[in-house]
């Protein structure tokens, strides 16, 4: 049998797209790195041959996150909590939602600002905006790495995101194109009788989930005014 609806829950799913004018791209691209490093260093292989680059390029992204500012978009998903209950699920490893407001955030990819020991109990610590060094460890003595999720890692929290679309009454996938999965699988959970909104400019049709309603918009053009009608106790 499927779960009940909860017809005062609403579930966010973002991804890249909603970072567009958070600044994040632009520090990025202003530090001339090599084209294609997130593929050489996000994965477990380097990590064991090249931990220090790993290290760095971690401590890069952490320091650009932390310049960047939540978008119009970030923070009106925040003002959702002033009447719903609301889960936001990203695909983002930066902490632009929490800085925004919101409270209950799943972040599949994992999250910049954390690390976790390589011990067994996997122990997660949250470093802020601070730099990691080679050769940091837990108390125990473990090792620490990046809490991310790396090529061929599995996504966290996976089946939690799943259980939240099944019982949400209002869905809105903000930014991502739904074309990787498993993250790309979770949109299709949502329940026919939920309203369920995609705002993306590019989206492809063709990639439509079965029910939801296409907007080719900008996030931070649109989702104000979406979050204003809900408020309202309005349909989109
Ligand atoms: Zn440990």
């Amino acid at each position: 049998m499927k779960p009940a609806i909860n017809p005062n829950k609403i579930v966010v799913f973002t991804g890249a797209g909603i970072s567009v004018s958070s600044g994040l791209e632009a520090f990025r691209n202003s530090g001339l790195r090599t084209v294609g490093l997130h593929e050489q260093l996000a994965s477990p292989h380097a990590w064991n041959r090249r931990r220090k680059e790993v290290i760095e390029y971690y401590n890069w992204r952490r320091e650009c996150a932390g310049k960047a500012q939540p978008t119009l978009a970030h923070l009106a998903i925040a003002r959702l909590e002033q009447k719903y209950e609301v889960v936001v699920i990203t695909q983002n490893v930066d902490d632009l939602h929490e800085r925004a407001g919101s409270r209950d955030v799943i972040h599949l990819h994992g999250e910049l600002r954390k690390v976790r020991c390589c011990g067994q109990h996997a122990l997660v610590s949250d470093i802020g905006i601070s730099p990691q060094h080679l050769g940091d460890t837990c108390p125990d003595g473990h090792e620490l790495r990046p809490h991310v999720v790396w090529f061929g890692e599995q996504v966290m929290q996976y089946s939690e995101a799943g259980r939240h679309f099944k019982t949400a009454a209002k869905v809105l996938v903000i930014g991502t194109s739904l074309q990787v999965d498993p993250a790309a699988k979770l949109p299709k959970k949502g329940r026919y009788r939920a309203e369920k909104l995609i705002v993306n400019p590019h989206f492809d049709v063709a990639d439509r989930p079965y029910s939801y309603r296409i907007i080719h918009k900008e996030a931070d053009c649109i989702v104000p005014d979406i979050v204003a009608a809900w408020l309202d106790g309005q349909r989109w």
